[in-house]
């Protein structure tokens, strides 16, 4: 449904609606001024201006309607088990986020399934072997900012700990300021990494330095923020890094309930030629299963097939996992919850009700679509 016109939304962003034309013919939309275009639009079209369009109203009542459903129960103490962290890597644009992702990644994932095609889901699980024995750690990737920030919009947390990178040759920048003001915001343990300190003109102590005077204090001079002086190139000091993250995860004592429906959150979705939509999604409470009835954000469906960090297929999967899954009806938005429950019958009377909603607030438009900036890119 259509919830704004671009005369309206250009005003709201304070730019040039014809700008805004021009961008949506690059998104395959051709409308005109006056014309109202779907949420979907606005969101994509936002984030190309570092904001995140948010639909207020629809979310609230119909989360009344699932609470309903759900009926679900506070967790017993003795129900809830530990879960690894869920972790997001930010800073400031070539600081190495990529590469220290890719780094994790390709040195420390467990094999890929065998002939498999590696594919990007969205989010690695990682082990991690400490005093404590083997750990994970589940590291959020591509566009790991977008959930973050559609999360935000949505007012829940996805991320337990933030690891900022930091560029030991180029210092404090200002998307690491704004980075740090994004965690601290979400109440998120920030722990940084000093990166490039293969690099010649690498200056460490001067990264402490500038952190002070943001309120971070490296624990080594009395304070309390952990860093870590890595090289995402040679990998030194990446051991060291999860180690700190499996440390401070365990400090937090991280626990979920995974004998129940599973919920959590969208992290990535798309409209798959072949296999239909396919969404990638991240567990935070109990157990998602192969065959479960969901609903996520606008939509139902049965869960159809799953799918692993690695590509592999699973029958299951717990909290703090991530895993690709078919058998949605349509395509959800990154940021959205998902939600088994009981029965498919369920399923698709909650979608419907959300997607009436959605509608309804669409008739009341403009008022309806609010817009917030969006977290520093990976
Ligand atoms: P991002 O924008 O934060 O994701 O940064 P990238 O991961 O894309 O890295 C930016 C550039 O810095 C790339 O050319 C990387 O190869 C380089 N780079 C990243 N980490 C290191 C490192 O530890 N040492 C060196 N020498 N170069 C690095
Ligand atoms: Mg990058």
């Amino acid at each position: 449904p259509e919830v704004i016109s671009v005369r309206e939304l250009a005003e709201k962003m304070g730019e040039d609606p014809n700008k805004l034309i021009s961008d949506l013919i690059a998104l395959g939309k051709f409308v005109t001024i006056n014309q109202a275009i779907d949420f979907e639009t606005v969101s994509k079209l936002v984030e190309k201006y570092g904001k995140v369009a948010k639909l207020e109203g629809a979310e609230e009542e119909s989360e009344a309607l699932l609470e309903k459903e759900l009926e679900e129960t506070e967790d017993r103490p003795e129900d809830l088990k530990p879960r690894p962290p869920v972790v997001t890597v930010m800073g400031h644009v070539d600081h190495g986020k990529t590469t220290l992702l890719d780094y994790i990644r390709n040195t420390k994932v467990a094999e890929r399934e065998a002939g498999g095609i590696t594919q990007h889901i969205g989010a690695s699980v990682v082990e991690v072997e400490t005093s404590e024995g083997k750990k994970k750690i589940t590291f959020l990737d591509t566009p790991g900012h977008e959930a973050f920030t559609a999360m935000r919009a949505r007012g829940a947390q996805i991320t337990d700990i933030a690891i900022l990178v930091v560029a030991a040759d180029d210092g404090v920048m200002p998307q690491t300021i704004e980075a740090i003001n994004h965690a601290q915001a979400a109440g998120v343990p920030i722990i940084v990494a000093i990166n490039k300190i293969d690099k010649p003109g690498a200056n460490p102590d001067r990264v402490k330095q500038e952190l002070t005077q943001h309120g971070l204090i490296p624990e080594d001079w009395g304070g309390t923020t952990i860093m870590v002086p890595v090289s995402a190139k040679t990998g030194e000091g990446v051991d060291e890094l999860l180690e700190m993250i499996a440390l401070q995860a365990e400090l937090m004592e991280l626990k979920a309930n995974p004998n129940k429906k599973a919920r959590g959150v969208v992290l990535e979705a798309k409209l798959d030629k072949q296999r239909g939509p396919v969404a990638t999604l991240l567990i935070q409470s109990g157990t998602l299963k192969v065959g479960d009835p969901i609903v996520a954000g606008l939509y139902s469906g049965k869960i159809r097939a799953m799918f692993d960090d690695k590509g592999k297929p699973v029958k299951e999967a717990g909290p703090s996992m991530a895993v690709e899954i078919l058998g949605l009806e349509d395509v959800p938005l990154a940021g959205d919850k998902f939600y088994v429950v009981k029965d498919e019958k369920t399923a698709r009377k909650i979608a419907e009700k959300r997607q009436e909603l959605a509608r309804e607030s669409a008739l009341e438009k403009e008022k309806r679509v609010s817009l917030e900036d969006l977290f520093a890119q990976i």
